[in-house]
């Protein structure tokens, strides 16, 4: 298996060569050359393969098609340190939950920050750590967070050999409950970094370190963002076993309704789709950023600026473009990587947008790809939370709700709708006891970490000071 960038590079690199990169030379991203086709006795051997052997074994099985640059028996290895009942909560790894006749939850959100960005982050810690092993190597990941993706990689990263983590989140601005997580953690390789300043500064500030190539090669900075082409590979298995735990027969159909933000999860839908998952309609759940419901209403994709970013209650869903977005577009113009590159470098930078409406492609895409979209709101988020909790007992996060709220108008009888549960109600409190006037239920393993003591370095928006940091804990 060969990958290529999206924007025309001629370049062809193998799986672990891309691991640590995160764009390509020309700023594209990544992408198999072609999908590799799941037959229908392969799909049959699968089920087994998951009710029998379990998801890590289902996890091998998928990865191996995409992963020829590390050995069959270490690439198990690494799957079955991954996902194991004691880090993900339950054998099932993702268990479905019946709502009602047709409508399923898959719970994507038992992992160790109660989000579903664990369940490719687990695995990329373990990738991270065996490869930078072969190769004598270390890692500095410097990276911005406002909340789930910086704790998700902690949790990945902590006490691997060969990676420190450089976290940098705005002072007193994430919830009590997310920086408990992450300032509780007392490994060695964890550098929590509270900046007094906003979200926006501190990637500044990473953006800044990172253009300063001498600095950045000495001190072997890396990120771990959603573009990364492992972590979406990671998500493609929970799709087949969404698939198999729904299903009885391959004959039968489903859609997936989910939450989307920088369009890696239903991305990796949409790569389950390519390889032959039988997935009627894949429904992209927006925000008041709806970025991406405008595109598949409309066929323009217009990015916004800050002004016209919303903060909401589906905080991991606010952004302004979304970076994964590319990967779709390269398949939907018949991987044409230098009208991709005209795009997403010229149109976007120039006009803030590109229209495809007239374009025969987009026009195919509901049909050919199975793409459709919606929008929610804070108020239809409370209805959602509200409605979800009285009639079925099931308390449900923000953005997960985001999902339930669009898939309903997508249901169709005889084709079960799988609604992707992204995180756990607990994350997002404040919502919940807005919509249902009571706290949410707390796993018992968080009992009482806002009392944990805490380890951040607190800063001012100040590049040199987080330089000096990175400088000082290298040791070298
Ligand atoms: C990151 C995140 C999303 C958005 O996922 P994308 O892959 O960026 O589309 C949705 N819900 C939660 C809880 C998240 O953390």
């Amino acid at each position: 298996m060969r990958y290529l960038s999206t924007r025309g590079h001629p370049d062809r690199k193998r799986f672990c060569e891309i691991l640590l990169e995160g764009l390509a030379p020309d700023g594209g991203l990544y992408l198999p050359e072609s999908y590799p086709q799941v037959d229908d006795a392969t799909l049959t051997r699968w089920r087994g393969v998951y009710h029998q052997q379990g998801y890590a074994e289902l996890a091998f099985e998928i990865l191996s098609l995409y992963i020829d640059d590390i050995p069959a028996a270490d690439l198990r290895a690494l799957c079955e340190k991954t996902y194991t009942a004691a880090v993900f909560g339950t054998g099932e790894i993702v268990p479905l939950r019946h709502l009602e006749e047709g409508l399923w939850l898959e719970g994507l959100s038992n992992g160790p920050t109660l989000a579903f960005k664990d369940m490719a982050m687990q695995l990329l810690g373990n990738l991270f750590e065996y490869e930078l092993g072969r190769r004598g190597e270390e890692l500095n990941i410097l990276g911005a967070t406002s909340g789930d993706t910086g704790s998700a990689a902690e949790y990945a990263m902590r006490g691997k050999q060969g990676v420190r983590v450089f976290m940098t989140s705005p002072f007193g601005r994430m919830s009590p409950f997310q920086q408990a997580q992450m300032f509780s953690l007392m490994d060695a390789n964890i550098f929590n970094i509270a900046v007094k300043g906003v979200f926006d500064d501190c990637q500044d500030m990473v953006k800044a370190v990172s253009n300063d190539l001498p600095f950045k090669r000495k001190y072997k900075i890396g990120t771990v963002n959603s573009i990364n082409w492992a972590r979406l590979l990671a998500q493609v298995v929970y799709y087949f076993a969404g698939y198999i735990q729904a299903t009885d027969d391959n004959r039968q159909k489903v859609s997936f309704a989910v939450p989307s933000g920088n369009f890696g999860n239903v991305c990796a839908g949409h790569v389950a789709r390519m390889m032959g998952l039988p997935i009627h309609k894949l429904v992209v759940a927006t925000n008041e950023n709806d970025v991406l419901d405008e595109f598949f209403r409309t066929g323009v994709y217009r990015v916004r600026g800050t002004a016209d970013t919303f903060e909401t209650s589906s905080p991991s869903m606010d952004i302004s473009k979304a970076s994964n977005f590319e990967r779709f577009v390269f398949d939907l113009l018949g991987h044409d990587g230098a009208r991709v590159k005209s795009l997403f470098s010229d149109a976007l930078n120039s006009a803030g947008q590109f229209d495809l409406s007239s374009d025969a492609a987009f026009l195919a895409a509901a049909q050919r790809y199975g793409f459709v979209s919606g929008k929610s709101t804070h108020a239809d988020r409370l209805a959602t939370i509200r409605d979800t909790w009285q009639r079925h007992e099931v308390m449900i996060d923000t953005h997960t709700a985001d999902a339930l709220k669009v898939a309903q108008a997508y249901r169709e009888s005889g084709i079960p709708m799988i609604v992707l549960e992204t995180a756990l109600p607990i994350k997002f409190s404040e919502t919940i006891v807005e919509a249902l006037g009571r706290e949410p239920d707390r796993p018992p393993k968080f009992e009482g970490i806002e009392a944990l003591p805490k380890r951040v370095h607190v800063m001012e928006t100040d590049v040199a000071t987080v330089k000096r940091l990175i400088a000082d804990h290298c040791g070298y």
